[in-house]
């Protein structure tokens, strides 16, 4: 009897000890040692993503053009981030944050082309006001475009490489957020595969990740503007109401551990996908949005 007490005692603290040192089959840092830009990460999913990419062991630049929160975020992140000021619709501020990288830690490993806008909140194609389509398309299309060029530049040399971009849910379907939107998102899509298609000759891999609707200020700020009086709790609500799994809501959390993942050498073999976080909602759903028919 006093054998099998001691057996257990001693199963009991190796338990404990697994448990204090959280050793699992996956590694606990994921990206150690790995460098990374990620844009628009002064806000929302970028940030998330900046912080669990940090807790991995990567070595973050994030590049934002909101300067005063940027460099904040970067503070709070600790020594391993780091602010640059950039607006992805400037081919030269893309450029500048790649040579940073490599300037600072000797290459880049990942390039996260994440920054958005919602774009005008038309949902009548005979409204649309195509100066504020060309807008919408150059921050959201044209600097993934040139993320992934100057990405692209550096990388090829080194034959190794992985870059994210955020598409979205109206990417795969449509009628769940505004024209302008849906059409760049799509794009999104589209210069992934392309590049996907001409990177993977060099060993870099290419992805997107399509979140379902979440309530960062984008999506906020956004409702907000359609249905004005609202407040933001409120906003907040109808947002996460527009979820269908149950139990739980999609959280910035989520989308940043998907690019975690996808990031990863656990994800080696995969290049040219689009990852959907949106609790299935694309495979059945349709959202109607509020204002709209
Ligand atoms: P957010 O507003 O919290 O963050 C977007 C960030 O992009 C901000 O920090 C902003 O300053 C930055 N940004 C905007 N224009 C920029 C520019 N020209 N140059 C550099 N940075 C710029 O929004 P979010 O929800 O975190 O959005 C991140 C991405 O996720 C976007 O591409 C968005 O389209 C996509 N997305 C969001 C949702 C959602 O519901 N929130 C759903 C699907 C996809």
């Amino acid at each position: 009897l006093r054998l099998r007490k001691t057996m257990v005692m001693r199963c009991c603290r190796v338990y404990r000890h697994y448990q204090q040192h959280n050793f699992s089959t996956q590694p606990a840092e994921r990206l150690a040692g790995k460098v990374a830009i990620i844009t628009g990460a002064a806000s929302g999913i970028g940030k998330a993503t900046a912080a669990e990419f940090i807790n991995h062991g990567a070595k973050v630049i994030l590049a934002d053009v909101q300067r005063a929160l940027g460099k904040a975020i970067a503070d709070e992140l600790g020594p391993c981030a780091t602010f640059v000021a950039c607006d992805v619709t400037q081919e030269s501020d893309v450029a500048t944050a790649v040579d940073l990288a490599v300037a600072k830690h000797g290459r880049l490993d990942v390039m996260h082309n994440n920054a958005g806008i919602a774009g005008p909140l038309a949902f009548d194609f005979a409204e649309i006001d195509l100066a504020e389509f060309d807008r919408t398309m150059a921050v959201n299309v044209r600097s993934v475009v040139a993320g992934i060029k100057h990405a692209a530049r550096v990388m090829v040399p080194r034959r190794a490489g992985c870059i994210l971009c955020t598409a979205s849910i109206s990417g795969v379907m449509a009628g769940v957020a505004p024209h302008a939107y849906t059409v760049s998102k799509t794009a999104v899509l589209g210069a992934a595969r392309s590049a996907a298609a001409e990177l993977s000759k060099h060993g870099i891999r290419v992805n997107c990740i399509s979140p379902h609707a979440l309530p960062t200020p984008f999506g906020v700020n956004s409702l907000r503007e359609l249905l004005p009086g609202l407040d933001v709790q409120r906003a907040t609500e109808m947002i996460e109401g527009t979820g269908e799994l149950a139990g739980t809501k999609c959280e910035a959390a989520d989308i940043a551990k998907a690019a975690v993942f996808l990031a990863s050498d656990e994800a080696k073999y995969i290049s040219g996908h689009n990852l959907v976080v949106d609790g299935a909602f694309t495979t059945y759903k349709s959202l109607k949005f509020p204002n709209h028919d």
